[in-house]
């Protein structure tokens, strides 16, 4: 067996790659605008008009011709917005009381704003000193978009602010594609469903759990599959079942030990390896490639089975896969930058992420690692709400130093 151990950037580059290589032929599928919150976008959204359709005041005042300030202008009438100027052309020496929103009347250049001027008898007479520009306090016709171009491309993550620019382009449904549907599968001889009486040395299945849980959060489905035993025969019937949804995933059975078969029963299905394991830790077994499905490949991760580890990998591995299946066209494990709250011991040849808190406020962002037992405490990993990167062969992190943190 060829094994393919890669450094962590090795590893990524791998995966990212094999994300950027998914073809889009996706179903899209319309649904309600406020219902595509946290969809990814099928079908650009393009400007029905331009944006503004009209020059547009941003400030209440008065709307002028800008090198008029310099005398006292005469106040001829009042526009509110959402009413359009159906007066003469403003002329010279003139001024037009105007609303924020309001469309700029013919003839008029600029804006003072109402706080730098003063109205006396129909006279208005800006603050002596104060000069004015050409666009002051406008904003053109079509400056923020050309009707026809495009506003949001697909393959944006629909949030509030994408939401606001379809509503601004007049759509009340959205085209967004459909979500992939994840096989999740747990293996192992110990693991006990949560419905099913356990004795002391069995282990909940919590794993198939938090996987559905972050494949939702990522737009996937997941679809949670019976527990494999640790036999080629269940193996092999799950994974037949499971690679035929868009991704598999599978945790637990991908280490050295005797019963950990879950390698050997990909490889009968013909299975490519990108990677059998990753220089971090924990999830050194990571296993990532693609195997031979009706549709022609299906990706599939197998992931350590501690549940820290099930949990890194797929933050750092699964996440940009899934996110590339959705059809998102920004795919990256996101890593910020923070403050260590304590000394934090490294000198690991492998690159380690350890749980920990990010906290943070008009200081600055702060983050300090969470006590734990190892890649097994559930508990620990969920106090934290990140993980403290220690890259490859760094000795120590001093309280204060800035290190990298990946976010969850
Ligand atoms: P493995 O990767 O199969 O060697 O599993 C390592 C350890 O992870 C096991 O001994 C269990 O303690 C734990 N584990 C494996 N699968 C699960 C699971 N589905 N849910 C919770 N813990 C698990
Ligand atoms: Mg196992």
């Amino acid at each position: 067996m060829t094994e393919r151990v890669l450094r962590f950037d090795e590893a990524l580059s791998e995966v990212l790659s094999q994300a950027h290589s998914v073809e889009g032929v996706r179903c899209v599928e319309t649904v309600e605008l406020v219902a595509g919150a946290g969809r990814v976008l099928g079908t650009a959204v393009v400007a029905d008009r331009d944006q503004p359709a009209f020059d547009r005041s941003t400030r209440d005042g008065f709307a002028v011709r800008a090198g008029d300030v310099v005398r006292a202008l005469r106040v001829v009438g009042s526009l509110r917005a959402g009413e359009s100027w159906l007066g003469a052309e403003l002329a010279e020496g003139e001024a037009i009381e105007i609303m924020t929103g309001a469309p700029l009347p013919v003839g008029a250049d600029a804006v003072v704003m109402v706080e730098h001027a003063e109205v006396e008898g129909g006279l208005l007479r800006v603050e002596a000193g104060r000069s004015l520009r050409v666009g002051e306090n406008v904003v053109p016709r079509g400056a923020e978009a050309r009707a026809g171009s495009v506003v949001l491309p697909a393959g944006r993550v629909l949030g509030a602010a994408e939401i606001a620019v379809a509503a601004s382009c007049g759509l009340g449904s959205v085209e967004v594609f459909a979500r992939p549907r994840v096989a999740i599968i747990a293996t192992g001889d110990e693991l006990v469903e949560l419905d099913e009486p356990m004795e002391a040395w069995q282990i909940r299945n919590s794993n198939s759990y938090a996987l559905a849980a972050m494949v939702s959060a990522e737009g996937g489905i997941g679809e949670r599959l019976a527990i494999a035993r640790d036999t080629l025969g269940e193996l092999r019937a799950q994974v037949a079942e499971g690679r035929e949804a868009d991704l598999l995933l599978l945790s637990g059975g991908v280490s050295m030990g005797k019963y950990d078969l879950v390698e050997q029963v990909l490889r009968e299905f013909r299975a490519e390896f990108f990677f059998t394991g990753a220089l971090i830790q924990p999830g050194k077994p990571v296993v990532f490639g693609r195997i031979p499905s009706q549709k022609g490949w299906t990706y599939f991760f197998g992931l350590p089975g501690n549940p820290v580890s099930t949990q890194v990998c797929f933050h750092l591995f699964v996440a940009p896969m899934l996110r590339a299946l959705c059809g998102r066209t920004e795919m990256a494990p996101w890593f910020v930058e923070a403050r260590l709250t304590e000394a934090v011991k490294g000198g690991a040849r492998v690159t380690r992420f350890l749980p920990a808190e990010l906290a943070g406020g008009w200081d600055g962002v702060a983050v300090s690692v969470v006590g734990w037992q190892g890649s097994g405490d559930v508990a620990a990993n969920a106090r934290g709400n990140c993980y403290v990167v220690l890259p490859a062969g760094v000795e120590a992190f001093a309280e204060g130093e800035t290190v990298r943190v990946l976010l969850r």
